[in-house]
């Protein structure tokens, strides 16, 4: 393809993009709900929407990315029932909401940062647009489409419903939602709590409705005032706010990952085609999600890895520590809207062929060329590359694509073929635009531990070598050079180990 397509799940077509604005290009990505440090399911979407945003950049766009921050509202069963996951884990920790907010959002940026993930043009907080919330409750109200009870607001979707789609996006029909549990909440952790959950179902017209508003209890840390009283906004009408906001009532991309695609996009589209009288996005792009061995994560299930975990190897489900460039890796070489498998069996075939990519990519630079034209050839190459990620991103396409071209550098390298210096200069564009352009790779930094590790092992062999061979001086000198610089050896029954 010529041109960039994106699957739009709006229209549950492949189109080719064109942005509402020539050159310019709004994308809104759902952002973290800041209760809990970062996982292994905060790794995907954020590496999924950087590709996204880094190719338009690289096809001459000018970007504005907007990632929220969920500080408020999002409640423990993931709809209108139970505690704010917020006010909850402050209570725990002991701290100001505005504490466990800052918390785990410096934790979740640090993570974004390893995975040279590009940071937002606008990082908004939902804490800081109550206003705005509230305004855009109340053109809806006004508009007939909400009501309030008690103090709570809700929006009304049988009455929306019979002038629009509530389900357009979800492909949900709302005949069958009165009727099912989804309605109440399509939440994984959900856990219908009893009373409780009877509360706010008692108040909805119907069990379909969600909430706009909800009126806070007088132990709720984080309320504000409003015409219907002390309360805090619910989760859905933050991102509507925001997105227009910074983004205007009609943006070109709204991402997010599938399980955001009911209820949370769906009253979305609701919520803006009240406020605004159309979708508030042209594309609606979902990535699909990570399991482990075919299972969802979820706390309970005992497979939920922190990101913290996976760069240091401590989760049982990890034999050893994973680079975030394997990781990134790792993620591009799945089609987003495919589920992806985690295993530390795939993720050790992640590192071992990334590292099989580095190793062609430190030959680039010193790649003898001949005079006049050598056989390498990379057009294919480039033409490949090109139509797959205007195929909706294929990026596991692009990487079988680099491949190819490490193949071509390495038969160049071992005097099998020749290159000119037309078509180094074209390996070393690839290398910089695809590599570490939009796919966003940068080399494994080798002055961390790992590389530690491995000149320490190589500097123990040599010793060990020569101790072997009765050179006690040479291995002397090893060790008193290592100790000079601050490394203590100790020989032991089970090896040599050493310690900084
Ligand atoms: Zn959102």
């Amino acid at each position: 393809m010529s041109s960039l397509h994106l699957y739009n799940t709006l229209s549950r077509k492949l189109e080719l993009f064109q942005p509402i604005t020539q050159g310019h290009v709004g994308i809104y990505i759902c952002g973290p709900t800041v209760y809990g440090p970062p996982h292994l399911g905060h790794l995907r979407g954020p590496i999924v929407f950087d590709v996204l945003r880094r190719y338009l950049i690289h096809n001459g766009y000018n970007v504005r990315f907007v990632r929220n921050i969920t500080d408020v509202g999002h409640l423990v069963g993931d709809s209108d029932e139970g505690e704010d996951k917020l006010d909850k884990q402050a209570k725990v920790e002991k701290l100001e909401p505005m504490e466990v907010a800052q918390t785990y959002t410096n934790q979740y940026n640090a993570v974004m940062d390893k995975m040279n993930i590009i940071k937002p043009s606008i990082e908004p907080r939902a804490t800081g647009h109550i206003i705005e919330q509230i305004e855009m409750i109340q053109v809806i109200m006004d508009a007939g489409l909400a009501y309030a009870v008690n103090g709570s607001v809700y929006f009304d979707v049988v009455a929306y419903n019979t002038n629009n789609n509530y389900g357009v996006l979800s492909g949900r029909v709302l005949e069958d939602l009165l009727h099912s549990q989804d309605a109440i909440s399509s939440g994984p952790n959900w856990v219908p709590s009893q009373g409780r959950a009877l509360e706010s179902q008692d108040e909805k017209r119907n069990p379909s409705d969600f909430a706009l508003w909800k009126k806070a209890s007088p132990d709720h840390i984080m309320q504000w005032n409003s015409s219907w009283g002390k309360g805090f906004p619910g989760w859905h009408i933050e991102c509507s706010a925001m997105s227009a906001k910074y983004l205007g009532a009609y943006f070109d991309i709204h991402g997010g990952g599938l399980d955001l695609l009911f209820p949370h996009h769906e009253a979305e589209i609701a919520q803006g085609t009240v406020a605004h009288k159309h979708t508030p996005a042209k594309y609606w792009i979902h990535h699909n999600m990570i399991t482990i061995a075919g299972q969802k994560m979820a706390k309970s299930l005992g497979n939920g890895i922190l990101a913290e975990q996976l760069f240091n190897g401590t989760h049982a489900l990890l034999d050893q520590p994973y680079s975030p460039m394997t990781l990134r890796f790792f993620i591009l070489q799945a089609h987003y809207r495919g589920t992806l498998d985690f295993s530390n069996t795939a993720l050790l075939a992640a590192q071992k062929a990334w590292q099989r990519m580095q190793s062609a990519i430190n030959l680039i630079d010193n790649l003898r060329v001949v005079d006049g034209s050598g056989s390498m050839e990379v057009d294919d190459i480039v033409l490949g590359i090109r139509e797959s990620m205007n195929d909706d991103l294929n990026t596991p396409q692009v990487i079988a694509h680099l491949f190819e071209l490490c193949r071509r550098i390495n038969l160049v390298n071992d005097g099998k073929d020749q290159i000119s210096l037309g078509v180094k200069t074209l390996v070393q564009q690839l290398r910089d635009d695809v590599c570490f352009g939009f796919l966003g790779l940068t080399l494994d930094d080798k002055s961390n531990s790992d590389g530690l590790n491995d000149a320490m092992q190589i500097l123990l062999d040599l010793r060990k070598n020569a101790k072997k061979e009765n050179n006690w001086v040479l291995g002397d000198q090893i060790r008193d050079a290592l100790k000079e610089k601050g490394f203590e050896i100790k020989d032991t029954p089970e090896g040599t180990v050493w310690k900084l």
